[in-house]
């Protein structure tokens, strides 16, 4: 049986990057019929806050992984086991697999004349009964970690210092526990962050002198902006939730990430997840560095937006809306922005003419529109409105005509009744938007623009 698990540290916004990991897990976990393990890796205790790991469990749930699907599994919290952590360094240290060691930096560095040189072994034959405890690394040979991603990755072993698994309080140090939770959780698929391939050697190590198989290994490549930067919370948008807030789809969100590094080797890009899960392979991970192009990602939520039905993007466009609006008059409009809008959140600024009293004008948007005899436009088309028929093709005709009065191409001539109407000089179809909005409203609007 596949076992594969996320194990996130709380210690901050859940990232994009995070949630890549996540899926790739969950699609192996899906596809095999086997289990996703959700463990919080919560140790530090100085760095963890309660609300990160809700904030993960809730992010985590928002793209689909959740304990509705009987794959799920957990969570488990990891400073819980700590009793099993700290009977693994017992046993390695019973084994002679471990020893005591009581250098400090300071020690160390005089003995070897070097700040950057690694542990020398001095404890390892001194028989010390406390302190730190440290790993017996083997001198000789290699270290291989085979990995789907990146193939057989060496490390030559007298590169490897005997590293440290326990402080000298007794707490087991994160390179242990981790092993020994996925040792007791029977994880079979180690899938993780590249920064990680380090831990993997030393892994490697631990788990067949606690008696165990090392897991299949695949470390994912990084993710990078534009500059073909790793991510950083610093310099880029990184929390899964400021996507979600924004208005981004859990659909297109998933398929974008998805593609982090994977593809289904057609060339097909939009695709639902539950097609990608059973082609998703480890071996087909790129072990480049994957860009996350955030217009790339725009485009991506577009489309599904579109394809939403229109009662589902009514719903779906509700939490960005007023409360107060009314939503039969939303439905008025609903179609036309559907097919206009990238993200959720950009369908207010579209449709909060119909609803507010007054339109919210931008002065820039005002100035610019106004540039062409808009008074001659607007009066002549003020007049016009009280005799038009109301469907959108006779508003235009009427304006197309006033607009030839005045020498104007109908572009020309839409830009002061757009910004007079609507407030804004980008928008829905004009004039469907008046049709929508009637006559009397639209006249005292353009009559205000007059004033
Ligand atoms: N807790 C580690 C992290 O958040 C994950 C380690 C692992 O997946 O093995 O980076």
């Amino acid at each position: 049986e596949v076992r594969v698990r996320f194990a996130p540290s709380p210690t901050g916004m859940f990232h994009v990057g995070g949630a890549r990991t996540a899926l790739f897990n969950w699609a192996l976990a899906l596809q095999s019929g086997g289990r996703f393990v959700l463990r919080i890796e919560d140790t530090d205790a100085s760095r963890n806050r309660p609300e990160w790991t809700e904030g993960i469990i809730s992010a985590l749930d928002w793209i689909g992984i959740n304990g509705s699907n009987p794959a799920f599994e957990g969570p488990y919290f990891q400073s819980a086991y700590e009793p099993q952590h700290r009977e693994a360094v017992a046993k390695l240290l019973a084994d002679g697999r471990a020893y005591y060691c009581d250098c400090t930096r300071e020690t160390l560095v005089a003995r070897t004349g070097s700040e950057h040189r690694g542990y020398d072994g001095y404890c390892r034959e001194r028989g010390l009964t406390q302190g730190a405890v440290r790993f017996r690394t083997p001198d000789e040979g290699v270290t291989v970690v085979e990995d789907l991603v990146r193939g057989n990755v060496e490390f030559p072993n007298e590169a490897q210092e005997d590293f440290v698994i326990a402080r000298s309080d007794g707490s087991p140090l994160y390179v242990l526990a981790n092993a020994v939770d996925d040792i007791t959780q029977n994880i079979t698929h180690v899938v993780r962050g590249e920064e990680h391939l380090g831990n993997a050697a030393k892994q490697m190590l631990l788990w067949p002198a606690l008696g165990a198989t090392p897991p299949v290994w695949a470390h994912l490549p990084v993710i990078v902006n534009e500059q073909r930067k790793k991510l950083s919370k610093r310099r880029d948008k990184v929390a899964l939730e400021s996507y979600r807030d924004e208005g981004y789809l859990a659909e297109a969100m998933v398929n974008y990430l998805m593609l982090l590094g994977w593809g289904p080797g057609d060339d097909r890009e939009i695709m639902p997840w539950s097609e990608m899960v059973p082609l998703f392979r480890l071996e087909n991970v790129n072990s480049a560095s994957a860009f996350f192009d955030e217009k790339k990602l725009r485009a991506f939520n577009g489309e599904y937006i579109r394809a939403l039905r229109l009662e589902t993007f009514e719903e779906r466009c509700a939490p960005f809306l007023d409360p107060s609006w009314d939503r039969e008059l939303f439905s008025k409009v609903a179609a036309l922005a559907q097919t206009r809008i990238s993200v959720l959140s950009e369908i207010r600024q579209n449709v909060d003419f119909l609803f507010l009293d007054e339109p919210v004008f931008d002065q820039a948007s005002w100035d610019k529109a106004m540039k062409n005899a808009p008074e001659e436009i607007l009066t002549g088309y003020l007049e016009r409105l009280e005799t038009v028929s109301w469907d959108p093709e006779s508003l235009k005709q009427a304006l197309e005509e006033v607009g030839a009065a005045q020498g104007l191409k109908l572009g020309k001539a839409q830009a002061p009744v757009r910004v007079a109407v609507t407030g804004r000089t980008v928008g829905l179809p004009l004039f469907e938007s008046i049709e929508v909005l009637g006559r009397e409203r639209t006249q005292e609007r353009l009559r205000a623009a007059l004033a």
